[in-house]
């Protein structure tokens, strides 16, 4: 028997920058991307992103890659220390 965990995001499809995705009904921009190689010489890119704080309504930016996205939903400030809290309730 086998137990997964597939509960993150991932980013499909092609990228462009100033593009706008909605995820939990929160809209994220893609700002930027980074070219990085890692290595061992495999591709990775980290995505830039921009979204707007749920608390104090201010703009942050934020860093994932592919295929971990984290739908933030407020800025540093604002966010939960605790890690895995509040995840899906904003
Ligand atoms: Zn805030």
């Amino acid at each position: 028997m086998k137990i997964i965990k597939v509960s993150n995001w991932r980013v499909t499809g092609p990228l462009k920058i100033g593009d706008c995705v909605t995820v939990m009904g929160r809209d994220y921009i893609l700002e930027k991307l980074e070219p990085y190689v890692t290595k061992r010489g495999g591709e990775s890119s980290p995505l830039h992103w921009h979204g707007q704080c749920q608390t104090c309504g201010g703009e942050f930016s934020f860093k994932s890659g592919r295929v971990r996205f984290y739908p933030y939903a407020n800025c540093e400030t604002h966010r939960p220390n605790a890690k895995g809290v509040g995840v899906g309730h904003g």
